[in-house]
């Protein structure tokens, strides 16, 4: 997968593309992640790209003109054949696990557009993006925590990337429900224990015993979920 990220801010993405696993998935060219600069693309020597908004109010406005000409340069530069452009905006489409999947298997490039200050030109959401995402309901500052959201989320279901896929498989929301809990060594932490089954080398009761957690928790801290979880089979 590709990622083409336009943004004021280029340096923001440096921590979370050093480290761990996406440094890994990068490393083995899993994923490639592009940085554009946004002012690259004004047009007068102070690099402007936003101005303020019509009709009034505080604040600036990313300007329309600069993210078109970054948009079509990026698309020219590095063709590919099923490529996907995301406005990130509090305004979208939630961002859920099924879409990271959907995004996942269905395209191999995705440019993100970060907004900033008051956001952007609405021409932008209307005539250059495909569709509108939102990290969740609230405003942050900037669209580059999001597009690392969206970055990491979809990057660790790439095969590869993760060191074992059987764990994105199994994680929370994969199935629609959420994951059971995990317990590690030792088996006894300040006297509290780890429940039995998980030490009985028998794989078919942990494996029910899984499906009951997975459920149980489900119920408790999502119960918005428990439709679906409802069409998960018994393993
Ligand atoms: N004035 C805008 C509004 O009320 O809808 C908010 C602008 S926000 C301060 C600046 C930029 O941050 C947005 O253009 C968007 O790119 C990004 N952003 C903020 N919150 C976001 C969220 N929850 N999901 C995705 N992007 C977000």
């Amino acid at each position: 997968m590709q990622f083409d990220v336009l943004t004021l801010f280029p340096g923001m993405f440096e921590g979370p593309l050093t480290e761990s696993i996406l440094k890994r998935g990068l490393e083995k060219g899993l994923i490639a992640v592009r940085r554009h600069d946004l002012r690259d693309y004004a047009h007068d020597r102070h690099r402007q790209v936003d101005d303020t908004p019509y009709g009034g109010g505080g604040g600036m406005v990313l300007m329309a003109g600069p993210i078109f000409e970054a948009v079509e340069d990026i698309l020219k530069k590095y063709p590919a054949p099923r490529s996907r452009t995301i406005l990130l905006s509090p305004q979208g489409k939630p961002f859920r696990q099924e879409r990271a999947q959907e995004l996942a298997d269905e395209f191999d490039r995705l440019l993100l557009i970060c907004g900033r200050y008051e956001g952007v030109d609405e021409r932008v959401r209307e005539y250059a993006a495909d569709e509108e995402i939102s990290i969740g309901d609230y405003v942050l500052t900037g669209g580059e925590l999001p597009a690392m959201v969206m970055v990491d989320a979809i990057s660790r279901l790439i095969p590869g990337v993760l060191g074992s896929q059987r764990s994105a498989k199994e994680d929370s929301f994969a199935g629609g429900v959420l994951e059971y809990p995990q317990y590690t060594k030792p088996a006894v932490v300040l006297g509290y224990a780890v429940p039995e089954v998980l030490l009985s080398g028998n794989h078919r009761e942990i494996q029910r015993w899984r499906y009951r957690k997975a459920q149980e928790a489900t119920e408790k801290k999502r119960p918005d979920l428990k439709t679906q979880a409802e069409k998960i089979p018994e393993g």
